[in-house]
């Protein structure tokens, strides 16, 4: 429980609404527990014209309200039929006032929990922004899409629904008993006694409820996906032939599905026949004891009050089923909660430090002896790695799959820190420097290509504040992509995505590239950008590129040789060490690595043509 009082600042925050919506619910209460005392007085009223009417020893207590109303009602001049008919409408007023106040009590505390979800989302997801690439390397997507939609709305359960339960059940049973008790104490307590068991009744009934549908949504998750996947991988089921096989993987999780299901039907079916029962039981002892007690005549009860208990008996049912209800709201809600809380203290391991400098960066780059580890993994990405990069060089990255080029990358962008060594930007050690400066001074294509569902000026304009479509088109026509665009229906407004046009991996290569170019910072990162493309368009681009980068420095990461660039510097990279360094010319003569991937790059193409 303790869980939920991480929603204390909301309900702080929400503080008038809550209290003006726990007093509409004692206001609809106050005037619901009003109708039984109006209907015992109209049962007395009409008793008294019988002949052996027996008056009570003393008049019934009632409210003020209901004793002025009925003085005035019952005035001599009145005849009894209008006396009856005007209890009537008195009835009516109070079930109308009744309506009237649940609808407000609605209206606040309600509205005040989707105000609460709303904020909580808001902070769920800023904090999700935050966290950096470690954290989202051990969290499953759906792990993290639970947290802000079915997390949320069940601690949404508890701010709304439950507490608006609880003030009202507070509200009637302290209404109800307090003139019941008033009326007859014993009479109260046996009529009573079966509602705990009610409650717990429903409680426990409520908890199998719970697993089992906690059950059905598992079984309802792996559905989905299992769906999900064969809907995005159908080209690869049909040319693999594997229908069947996919229907009867579907099938067999439908059928647990539907067990689940099923199961769930049948407790639910128990629940609210259980339910009638011991609230049949609470009337049968209402009338029994009720009856018993008028007709020996011990006690200060009259038939109306019979009348009237049975009333209040009925009106205490729903609220106290719903504590069953709530409990186990409350209970999820508190579990929910706590999954929130931990995901909230989670820290970023990246921060900006306490005390920041935003320089602007002029492009000297400068790695000392960097060590990097992967964490969670323990994969020792880069050793030893020492390289000084001068402003305005150009320099490519060359090495394997798996040799920790993209790991650099990460590291001068920050996303991890190096286990051991120094980066310096200029002469600021990269720590030091604001996450934000420093970031905005680098553009980067990453290796996996990611757009969104969006058009493809947006998709490329991304980085940008407000990116111009001038902008956008010199940075289409520099990624050699603008001929196609031009080419898609609706050109820079087409919709690109699930829902959108479907581009090619070098389309969208060049469309990651443009997003890259059209900011225009010092310092720039291609992670092998071009491998999806052509050989006569990676040209293009390439020539293109020298007139984009004249004055910028440059990291080309690549594991393929572009020969027509002129790398002021070219690193080999194998295993994480740095194995080989120069120009393409010294590197050559060193007949290493280099100079190997060379000729062989030579053969192929020469095959090519
Ligand atoms: P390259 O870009 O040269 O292909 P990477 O820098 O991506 O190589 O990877 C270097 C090594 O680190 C590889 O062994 C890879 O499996 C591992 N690695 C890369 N990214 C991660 C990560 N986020 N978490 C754990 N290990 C990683
Ligand atoms: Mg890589």
């Amino acid at each position: 429980m303790k869980h939920l009082k991480a929603l204390n600042k909301y309900f702080w925050k929400y503080r008038i609404r809550l209290g003006i919506g726990i007093l509409f619910v004692f206001l609809s209460n106050y005037f619901n527990v009003l109708a039984p005392q109006v209907t015992g007085f109209v049962v007395d009223f009409v008793q008294q014209k019988l002949p052996d009417y027996k008056a009570p020893a003393q008049p019934p207590r009632y409210d003020i309200v209901v004793l002025k109303i009925t003085k005035w009602i019952s005035n001599p001049a009145n005849g009894w039929i209008k006396v009856v008919a005007l209890c009537g409408i008195v009835i009516l007023v109070l079930a109308l006032l009744r309506g009237f106040f649940l609808f407000l009590m609605r209206q606040t505390i309600i509205v005040m929990s989707r105000h609460i979800e709303f904020d909580q989302k808001n902070e769920i997801y800023n904090h999700y922004q935050q966290l950096d690439t470690a954290f989202y390397k051990v969290q499953s997507t759906g792990d993290l899409m639970n947290r802000i939609a079915e997390d949320v709305s069940r601690v949404r359960m508890f701010t709304g629904p439950s507490i608006m339960y609880l003030a009202n059940l507070i509200a009637v049973i302290s209404l109800s008993v307090f003139f019941m008790m008033k009326r007859d104490a014993e009479l109260t307590m046996y009529v009573l006694a079966p509602l705990p068991i009610l409650a717990i009744t429903i409680y426990l009934v409520n908890n199998t409820i719970n697993k089992k549908s906690e059950k059905i949504q598992a079984a309802l998750s792996d559905l989905t996906t299992n769906a999900q996947e064969s809907y995005s991988g159908i080209r690869v089921i049909k040319s693999f032939v594997q229908e069947k096989a996919m229907l009867g993987f579907f099938s067999r999780n439908s059928e647990e599905y539907k067990k689940n299901a099923v199961g769930l039907a049948k407790v639910e079916a128990i629940y609210f026949p259980s339910i009638t029962l011991l609230i049949g039981l609470s009337t049968l002892l209402t009338i029994m004891i009720g009856g018993l007690y008028y007709i020996r005549g011990g006690h200060n009860i009259g038939l109306n009050t019979i009348v009237e208990f049975v009333i209040y008996i009925n009106m205490l049912t729903f609220p106290v089923s719903a504590i069953g209800l709530t409990a186990s709201m409350i209970q999820r809600a508190a579990a929910s909660q706590k999954r929130i809380n931990e995901f909230l203290e989670t820290k970023p391991v990246i921060q900006n430090a306490e005390k920041v400098i935003k320089p602007i960066l002029q492009g000297n780059i400068r790695f000392e002896n960097v060590n990097f580890i992967y964490p969670h993994t323990g994969i020792h990405a880069l050793k030893n790695f020492t390289l000084g990069i001068k402003k305005g060089e150009k320099v490519a990255i060359v090495g394997r799959t798996g040799s920790g080029k993209s790991t650099i990358a990460q590291l001068l962008l920050r996303m991890y820190d190096p286990s051991e060594g120094r980066i310096f930007l200029d002469e600021n050690e990269i720590g030091r420097i604001d996450l934000k400066t420093l970031r905005e001074q680098i553009s980067y294509v990453p290796q996996d290509v990611f757009l969104f569902s969006d058009t493809v000026t947006n998709n490329i304009g991304f980085g940008l504040n407000e990116a111009t479509i001038s902008a956008t088109k010199k940075a289409a026509a520099q990624a050699s992509v603008d001929k196609e665009i031009a080419g898609f229906a609706e050109q820079y407004d087409t919709m690109i995505g699930e829902r959108g046009v479907t581009l090619s991996g070098g389309q969208k290569q060049r469309i990651s590239i443009a997003r890259a170019l059209v900011k225009d910072p010092g310092m720039v990162i291609f992670d092998d950008c071009l491998s999806a493309v052509d050989a006569r368009t990676e040209k293009e681009i390439i020539s293109n590129l020298n007139e984009y980068l004249k004055d910028k420095t440059a990291i080309i990461i690549t594991h393929r040789i572009f020969s027509l660039f002129a790398f002021d510097k070219i690193v080999v990279l194998e295993d994480g060490e740095m194995v080989e360094q120069g120009t393409h010319a010294q590197l050559l003569d060193l007949k290493g690595y280099y100079a190997g991937l060379y000729a062989r790059q030579q053969e192929q193409e020469g095959s090519r043509e």
